[in-house]
């Protein structure tokens, strides 16, 4: 069996692997560098047969619609994953061109995708050939979110990204019973530390009910996918007194996970938390509510354009806003550059923010001690720690080493035969 890495590899984003086993080769997650112009993962060698997409975050979906353009294969994913991709990449499409740029996919590689996306439930085997399968198993990350286990002439777990702790949306990952030969392993929070939920989720609502009784508008950016339904429920079972307004694409995603119950842990609290938040549907309104205490839930979490990007500005002009952050900010991006230097740039302007701005730890990844019940739990004989930054992947791998695994932190381009 043959492991190849083509993406994620001492790196967060493209992610991307394939599976030779008896020339039976096919893909694990086909993602982009979503800020950096959706470059994309290595391509490989030789054609693949199939693609596996774990969920609909771009870093692992956004190269899929390029992928059917020379190869006639086929791609399985959840069922959930599909509108999700389907919105996420339009929603990038079109981004772009208000920005003036232009991304290398096209709508018609959009609906060639689609034609090619088999949905699948968890915990279902499927056959790939007469002497190997595969299998997903709830990942706990967003909706419809899997990892893979393969079962062939050896058998190999893929994690995508998961999260085992549970959160307001999920009740944890699930895994196979039996051990594996080898892992490919999200490390994103390998060496980071997360706060306790609870904690985070108190210390959160806390600020944004003190910031609403000082008169101020409270934004949050926010992911649309995961963050913003939390985000939702968060407020409303912590019991936020303010009036809260949902704008950008989060509107559109609350509707898929509105669709999709079984695979939320409590779905009726999700659709109560929506009920109690307004969406805002034109321009007036905008103006409006920006004048007003209360809360503004907008995209892009990492206020990288959308409508988070011009609520801040508006907010800076009136004076009276908060922002509070929901979650990891890359460095550079607006959301970094906005906590420790106080700035973010529009369209290459940059901008001077004068208002409060906070930073709430909430993470949809695995904490430190997912990731390493996840290894204890699978036993495996190989460990691959992807998807993370270069030190953390490395640190991650001798940690694993030192407890007698045979772990390593691969780098793109490269391959393993065992
Ligand atoms: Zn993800
Ligand atoms: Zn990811």
């Amino acid at each position: 069996l043959r492991i190849e890495f083509l993406g994620a590899c001492r790196e967060v984003g493209r992610s991307a692997f394939v599976i030779d086993d008896n020339d039976y080769r096919f893909q694990l997650d086909s993602g982009v560098k979503v800020h950096d112009h959706f470059e994309a993962h290595q391509e490989p060698k030789n054609p693949v047969k199939s693609i596996i997409t774990t969920h609909a975050h771009l870093d692992h979906s956004g190269a899929l619609p390029k992928s059917f353009k020379h190869h006639p294969a086929i791609a399985f994913t959840t069922f959930p994953t599909i509108p999700l991709i389907d919105l996420l990449v339009e929603d990038s499409i079109k981004i772009a061109r208000q920005e003036g740029k232009t991304l290398p996919i096209s709508r018609a590689e959009v609906k060639s995708m689609q034609k090619n996306l088999i949905p699948l439930p968890y915990n279902k085997r499927v056959p790939l050939t007469k002497k190997s399968e595969f299998e997903l198993f709830d990942a706990g990350h967003i909706l419809g979110s899997a990892q893979v286990m393969y079962r062939g002439g050896k058998n190999v777990f893929y994690t995508g990204d998961f999260r085992s702790s549970p959160s307001r949306l999920h009740a944890g990952a699930s895994f196979p019973k039996e051990s594996v030969d080898a892992l490919i392993i999200e490390s994103s929070y390998a060496m980071r530390a997360q706060p306790k939920r609870d904690e985070v989720e108190q210390r959160f609502a806390d600020a944004v009910q003190s910031a609403v009784e000082e008169g101020r508008t409270v934004l949050i950016p926010c992911f649309a996918i995961g963050r913003t339904q939390e985000v939702l429920m968060v407020l409303k079972s912590r019991g936020v007194k303010a009036n809260i307004h949902l704008d950008g694409m989060g509107r559109e995603v609350n509707k898929i996970y509105h669709d999709y119950p079984t695979y939320l842990k409590n779905a009726e609290a999700l659709t109560a938390a929506i009920e109690d938040s307004t969406t805002v549907i034109d321009r007036a309104e905008r103006k409006k509510i920006v004048k007003e205490p209360g809360v503004i839930i907008a995209g892009s979490g990492m206020l990288e354009g959308g409508t988070a990007l011009s609520y801040i500005q508006k907010l800076n002009e009136l004076g009276k806003g908060a922002v509070m952050l929901t979650g990891f900010q890359v460095n550079g991006c607006n959301g970094d550059t906005l906590l420790r230097q106080g700035f973010v740039k529009d369209r290459g302007k940059t901008v001077k923010i004068k208002l409060p701005v906070q930073l709430h730890n909430f993470s949809a990844h695995a904490t430190p001690e997912d990731l390493r019940d996840a290894v204890k739990r699978l036993g495996p004989e190989k460990v691959f720690c992807v998807h993370g930054e270069p030190e953390g992947c490395d640190a991650f791998a001798k940690e694993l080493r030192e407890q007698g695994f045979d772990a390593s932190a691969p780098r793109a381009g490269t391959a393993v035969e065992f």
